[in-house]
Formats: structure tokens, sequence, C-alpha cells
């Protein structure tokens, strides 16, 4: 509970809790679900040329609508159907503050990623959380039921699923959006390009849908916040509307368009980072007492102890306490998910030291 003055700061401000950065250092890092890899130095080279050939002094203006233009063209969507942030993060807050408020209901999946409840609740709206089913899946009816009872204004899925890797199949989606209608439904697609589903189709069928993309996880730039959203241009229009003038910079138009000029470099990345997905997990599944979860995404829940919840969470956490006193970071995630740890894909080199480090640490 905060301390921050009443008269100053609204409730649902001071209720809420701060997002946690502890900063760690680890010689493995597999906590963040960052990729592995980072721009090679000729692509940030190229980066720096066409920052510096740009205009300082000016408001950025063409750069920004020819970004708008390249990104809108795959979907389908004139530019005005994309919106810039300096990371999905921001553009999730837009979306909150356009489509959320006193007397409006939020729906969010849980287990997942810990910003959609603070984000639902701090304009003021009712967040309720939709359990994930057996095995960590979706639960396309448990989604429908709730939104024909709570007509949530907002409804939120993210797929795959942080932390879970939960994927959800295309008619469920389309279920899931044709009830929520005229409700806002956000498809949060942080880690879209780990999976082989293509929604973007959406788009032409249904006026209430917001897709969430980023650079921070395939173009493996979490470092310089770019990220968008993409939907029907009067939707788009209106949460446009919470964005200041002028907020993607010559910055973000120099490194997005590098970044997208060198696509093929990033999908076989893409390629490169499956591949390894599916021999890490297959090494840690080898380990006694490791269950792995299915996942659609760079990362995963590794289950490394059992019982009781709280003897497993314990459990999980002298684990990854183990983990990092090696220099290897995993993530604690959600209370929920007792005796598991998520786990990002990293390098070769770095799975293996993560195999190693956790075969040592349960023997014991
Ligand atoms: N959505 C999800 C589901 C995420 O896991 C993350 C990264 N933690 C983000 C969005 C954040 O993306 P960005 O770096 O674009 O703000």
């Amino acid at each position: 509970v905060s301390a921050a003055p009443e008269i100053g700061i609204r409730r649902e401000v001071r209720d809420s809790p701060a997002y946690e950065l502890v900063p760690e250092r680890g010689r493995v890092k597999l906590n963040q679900n960052e990729s592995p890899w980072d721009v090679p130095e000729t692509i940030k080279a190229e980066v720096c040329r066409r920052l510096s050939a740009s205009a300082w002094n000016r408001y950025p203006q063409e750069g920004v609508r020819r970004l708008r233009e390249r990104l809108a063209e795959p979907f389908g969507v004139p530019s005005d159907g994309i919106v810039l942030a300096s990371g999905s993060n921001l553009a999730l807050e837009w979306i909150a503050a356009a489509a959320t408020g006193p007397g409006r209901r939020v729906l969010i999946p849980a287990p997942s990623f810990a910003l959609y409840r603070p984000y639902g609740e701090i304009f003021g709206g009712a967040v309720e959380e939709i359990p994930l089913g057996p095995d960590l899946a979706y639960d396309p009816g448990r989604w429908c039921d709730a939104i024909e009872r709570a007509r949530p204004s907002l409804a939120i899925l993210c797929i795959p699923n942080n932390p879970t890797g939960s994927d959800l199949d295309d008619a469920s989606v389309e279920r899931i959006v044709a009830a929520a209608a005229p409700g806002i439904v956000l498809i949060d697609e942080a880690y879209r390009d780990f999976s082989p589903r293509d929604r973007r189709g959406l788009l032409s069928r249904h006026e209430n849908v917001i897709l969430l993309r980023t650079f921070s996880k395939a173009f493996a730039a979490a470092g310089l916040r770019i990220g968008y959203l993409v939907a029907r241009p009067d939707v788009a229009r209106e949460i446009g509307k919470l964005a200041p003038p002028f907020h993607a910079s010559v910055f973000t138009v120099a490194a997005a368009e590098t970044l997208l000029d060198h696509r093929d470099h990033f999908e076989s990345r893409i390629r490169a980072l499956l591949a390894e997905r599916e021999r890490f997990i297959g090494r840690l599944s080898a380990i006694p007492g490791v269950r792995v979860m299915p996942t659609a995404a760079n990362f995963f829940l590794a289950e490394v102890a059992r019982g009781d919840d709280e003897s497993a969470r314990r459990r999980a956490k002298e684990v990854a306490e183990a983990l990092r006193a090696r220099g290897i970071l995993v993530r604690i995630p959600d209370r929920r998910l007792a005796g598991m740890l998520r786990i990002n894909v990293g390098t070769p080199d770095e799975d293996d030291a993560l195999v190693e480090g956790l075969a040592e640490i349960l023997r014991g």
C-alpha cells in the first residue's frame, strides 16, 4: 500500500503495484524472453547512418508516415490503422485509457502477463481473470460464457501466452472476437513470430480487433523500445488520440526501417531459435524430475518441483537461486504456477549451461 498523498494521486494509481524491475546480472540470461542474439554490427551501423542522415531539428513527420505505411501493408489496412509506441506496453496503456473506466469490465487470461491487471484497473475498470484450463490451455468456452455475462469493454488475449506459452486456435479466437463485439478484443502478439498462426485476416472480418506487435522479441530490439498496434482506422484513430504528437522519433523510424530491411536475417534467427528450442526442451525433459510444458513461444515453463503448492513454490525458488549462484537467470512465474520456472531459449551454449546446472542442482 502506497503512502502517496491522497489528495493529488488517484486511488487507482496508489493501489496499483509498481512493476518490479530488479536488475540482475548473470552470464546466462534466460529470464526476460529476449532474443539471445543481438542485432549484428553491420545492421546497427546502418541504423546509425540512417539516423545521422535524418534531420534532428525537425519534428518527425515524413519518416513516420513512411514507416506506418510499411507496417500497415502486410495487414491490408491503410496506414492510419497503425499507432506507433515506444514499446508495445505503452500502446497497451493507451488502449486501456481509451477502452476502460469506471463501470467497465476487462477480461484477462490468468496466469498471464503481469501488466494486464494494473492497466485494466488504473483507469477505474473492473478486471476479471479467466483461468487457463487443464494443461494451461486457453478454455474458449469459458471465455465466451464470461463475455456473455460480463459484456467487457476490453478483453485481452495473449497468444502465445506469457508465461505459459499457450497457443489458441484460429476458430476459437474468431468465436471470442465475435462474442465480444462491440467490446474490443486486444490480441497481444508479442511472441507471434515463434508460432505459425496468422491472425491478420481478423482485421477485415471484425471491427473490434486490435493486434499488438513489438520489435522487442523476434527483431531482437528490446532495448530500442519499438511497438505498434494494428486496427481498423476508425478504432486506431481513437486510440491514437492518447498518443502525444510526434511520439515516434526519428530514431524509431531509422531503427524500425532498417530492421525491416533485414527481415530475412531475423527470420533465419527465428528458425534457428525454434530448432534450438526443440533441442533444449529435449535435453531438459531427459533430466529426472523435470517436466516441460508445451509452448508456442521462445520460452516455456519447466516444472522442477512437485508436492503441495507451498513446498513446490519454495523448492522452485531454491532451484532458481541455485541457478543464479551459477550465473544463470530464470524467471519465477506467477505464484499459481507452483513448482515451475519460466525459461527462455538462449544460445546453444547458454542452454547447455542451464541443462547442466539444473541437472546438478536436482541431483542434490
Ligand atoms: N506483451 C507481452 C505479453 C510481453 O511479455 C512483453 C514483454 N515482457 C511485452 C508485451 C512488452 O513488449 P515491449 O517491449 O514492446 O513493451
